[in-house]
């Protein structure tokens, strides 16, 4: 590494740290609602929103400089970080940053630039985003840092293989990849050894990269403040089983940034108990996310980043409140696995256990007991035209869920962040059918 760009790196961090820190503390104190916010039918914003601008804003900008100044590495979202993290790595994550660019509207001119290149339509919007982020140096980020290192675990999905070895071509740096055996019912003992003996090696390879040793007390440290902001996170989507629920599965999706980017670090774990504590103290006040809640709903699959808005607003209207949902629960559900004691053995095992690495059993299995546990009346499922994974087996959980529990299930094309496959009114009408359908 560079002496001058670390310390280049050191001294603009920290001072970009102080003042996004002091510019929040102003803001906090004359917190208003915004003019255009629809207050007749949502609650007022949530204040903790103004520290996820704060740390996502961060993350950023640590990253713009952290080329050169310290060992970077590009992951994937289910990617064993916390070895990375103990060894000082900035981590990227590609795929949140394609959901950045999603909700700020950028991905479909990044998928563009992807497709004149030659990458189909039909690879994973995430994917193209990334992509034509490479190809064109777009991004509303500034810059991304080059990576060092590259961590790719299939524990998602196949798709993330591919991306990875265009990105190790791209680069030119080392790629490991951490394949994790598909669970069709519980992991044995050879899956998790089979997993364990990868991770010993993406420590070697991290090491040599860092040009550091792997200190088995960070780990342990790292590994501790990933489950505990995991658990926070868990406890966060929960007050949603409150009636009327303090949360909407908008505002997770909003607030997940630091769960899925920021794993391992103390600051994680100080904002999932703030925003806890604003959840409860909503809940104190009677406070409801959708003004006047009269139907509570299940979502299933990634959000439509580019349409948040319209659609938290659009069901707000008629009273509906979906207020949680099998993707954010993912990030939550796995901590009582992490063993902090035993970190490579517990990490070996949690990471084979994503919901997008089990049988569509499973899944069927949480959506079921969402509806029991959140009093819930329905559920909308996303049929996300880039993740296969996830939206495979839709059909038949609709149906069982309509037929097993006599619950309103709603199957919606779309894409998580392609709005060439989102049609805005055939959406308004089949929901305006399934809102009416509640009704009665
Ligand atoms: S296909 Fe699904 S799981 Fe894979 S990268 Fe895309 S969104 Fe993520």
């Amino acid at each position: 590494m560079d002496t001058l760009k670390r310390i280049k790196y050191e001294v603009i961090t920290k001072a970009a740290k102080l003042a996004l820190k002091g510019n929040r503390i102003l803001s906090e104190r004359k917190f208003k609602t915004p003019k255009r916010w629809r207050t007749d039918i949502l609650a007022p914003p949530l204040k903790i929103g103004l520290r996820t601008k704060e740390l996502v804003t961060r993350h950023y900008l640590e990253g713009r400089y952290a080329e050169g100044a310290k060992p970077v590495a590009w992951v994937t979202s289910g990617a064993p970080v916390e070895i990375l993290k103990a060894l000082g790595f900035y981590v990227l994550y590609p795929e949140n940053h394609a959901a950045l660019c999603g909700a700020r509207r950028t991905a479909l001119e990044l998928c563009l630039e992807a497709e004149k290149s030659g990458y189909s339509m039909d690879i994973c919007s995430y994917a193209r985003c990334d992509f034509g982020a490479l190809i064109s140096g777009k991004t509303p980020v500034g810059k991304l840092p080059k990576p060092d290192l590259l961590l790719c675990c299939t524990n998602i999905c196949q798709t993330v293989l591919y991306w990875y070895r265009v990105l190790e071509k791209h680069f030119n740096v080392p790629l490991v990849v951490i394949d994790t055996p598909f669970l069709y019912r519980e992991a044995e003992e050879h899956h998790i050894e089979y997993v364990k003996n990868q991770l010993d090696k993406l420590v070697e390879v991290a090491e040599r990269v860092s040009g550091k040793k792997l200190k088995f007390e960070r780990l342990k440290e790292t590994l501790r403040l990933s489950k505990m902001a995991a658990e926070l996170w868990h406890e966060v989507i929960q007050t949603g089983k409150n009636v009327p629920s303090p949360i909407s599965v908008f505002d997770q999706f909003i607030h997940m940034a630091p769960i899925v980017e920021m794993r391992g670090d103390a600051e994680t774990v100080d904002f999932y108990a703030e925003m806890l504590k604003e959840l409860q103290e909503r809940i104190e006040k009677g406070v409801s996310a959708v003004v006047k809640e009269r139907r509570r709903l299940l979502w299933d699959n990634l959000p439509i980043w580019y349409k948040l808005k319209f659609l938290s607003e659009f069901l707000a209207e008629r009273g509906i409140a979906i207020v949680t949902s099998t993707y954010t629960n993912a990030w939550g559900e796995l901590a009582p696995m992490m063993d902090p004691q035993r970190p490579i053995e517990s990490m070996a095992k949690t990471y084979l256990y994503p919901i997008l690495n089990r049988g569509v059993g499973h899944k069927l299995k949480t959506m079921k007991e969402m509806i029991k546990d959140y009093s819930l009346n329905g559920a909308i499922l996303h049929s996300d035209r880039s993740c296969k994974p996830y939206s495979v087996g839709q059909i038949d959980e609709r149906n069982r869920l309509i037929s097993e529990l006599g619950v309103p299930a709603l199957l919606l094309e779309a894409d998580h962040n392609d709005p060439r496959a989102y049609a805005e009114e055939q959406v308004r009408t089949r929901l305006s059918a399934f809102a009416e359908m509640l009704e009665s």
